[in-house]
């Protein structure tokens, strides 16, 4: 692999030492609580995985132990709105873009405060409310939301994925708060489907289950220019795929995406189970996983260790 460094070294031996050196962070951090198999997770868990271009595959820690998506689920969703604008016409992508803005939040993740005062438009895909209108959208169009959800990223692992039903079951116990925010922006108007549609959905996608290897396989595309580099099928046309990342730079990571873009500089998209999934254009798909968080509501350990790896082969898309 080609990183611009002298000494980038083995990818196998870079990722064994950035995952020495960023586990003991995650002593600091603290895991989501607000469903027991969040809360009984074992924070010691760790696991680090690159797929290159060509499919060589890297990891270290528990890439083979399967964790729920989460929030990394709101990429893919975004992934399959911007599919039916190239199916369903330009149309689908003004309406996408009129109900769901394209900047930073500088809230928390399902915060309902900047909803209220922005009249029902979230600030982006990549928080709550944002994720929720791409799925009202989806249900307009697809006959099995679910079912494309299953599918697309079943393709992109190179594997069946599934869903873990105890962490569906307990996201639809503790869903007050998106419901809130699904209600908020219905009263707007921001929102065509029933709630329990729209919340059903997005649930589902939260729940759906995988190990980082899979997932960095998953992202690969989107550091290929929108084209899966193990079929050779476009998911999406490179504009819309920069797009993607573009978002996933500015807004995946919530209120800071600052700090990830000033130490780590890819795309990254986190979720609440502790794994954050990160884009090296042309070079490779990332994912790492460990489940205590920093106040925003990504893995802290997890952010240490892509800062690491950025710096010690020289990564930064600036
Ligand atoms: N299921 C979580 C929620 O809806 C997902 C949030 C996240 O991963 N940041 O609150």
């Amino acid at each position: 692999m080609n990183t611009d460094t002298d000494d980038s070294g083995d990818l196998d031996q870079v990722l064994a030492e950035v995952t020495e050196h960023a586990k003991p962070s995650a002593d600091d951090g603290k895991v989501a609580d607000y469903i027991p198999s969040l809360a009984e997770v074992d924070p010691n868990l760790f696991a680090l995985a690159a797929v290159e271009m060509d499919g060589t595959e890297h990891a270290t820690g528990d890439s083979g132990v399967a964790f729920p998506i989460q929030s990394m689920s709101k990429v893919f969703a975004l992934v399959l709105a911007m599919q039916l604008t190239e199916d369903d016409g330009e149309g689908v992508s003004e309406e996408l873009w009129r109900r769901v803005g394209r900047e930073p939040s500088g809230d928390p993740f399902n915060s309902l405060v900047q909803l209220e005062r922005e009249k029902g438009v979230p600030r982006n895909p990549m928080i709550n409310a944002g994720a929720l209108i791409v799925d009202d959208i989806l249900l307009d169009h697809c006959d099995d939301v679910r079912g494309s959800m299953i599918e697309l990223l079943s393709d992109l692992a190179g594997e069946e994925v599934g869903v873990d039903e105890s962490v569906l079951q307990a996201e639809g116990d503790t869903s007050s708060r998106n419901m809130a925010m699904a209600n908020l922006m219905a009263s707007f108007g921001n929102l065509h489907h029933p709630v329990d549609d729209v919340l059903g959905a997005y649930i589902h996608q939260c729940a759906i289950s995988m190990t980082s290897l899979q997932v960095a396989r998953a992202v690969r595309f989107l550091a290929n220019d929108g084209t899966d580099p193990a079929s050779g099928r476009q998911i999406l046309p490179p504009r819309l795929a920069r797009r993607v990342a573009a978002i996933m730079l500015t807004c995946g990571t919530y209120d800071a995406a600052g700090e990830f873009a000033f130490t780590v500089g890819l795309p990254c998209k986190s979720g609440v189970a502790g794994s954050i999934a990160c884009l090296v254009p042309e070079k490779m798909g990332v994912c790492v996983w460990s489940p205590p968080l920093e106040p925003s509501g990504n893995s802290l350990a997890g952010r240490v260790a892509l800062s690491e790896l950025s710096s010690r082969l020289n990564l930064t898309v600036f």
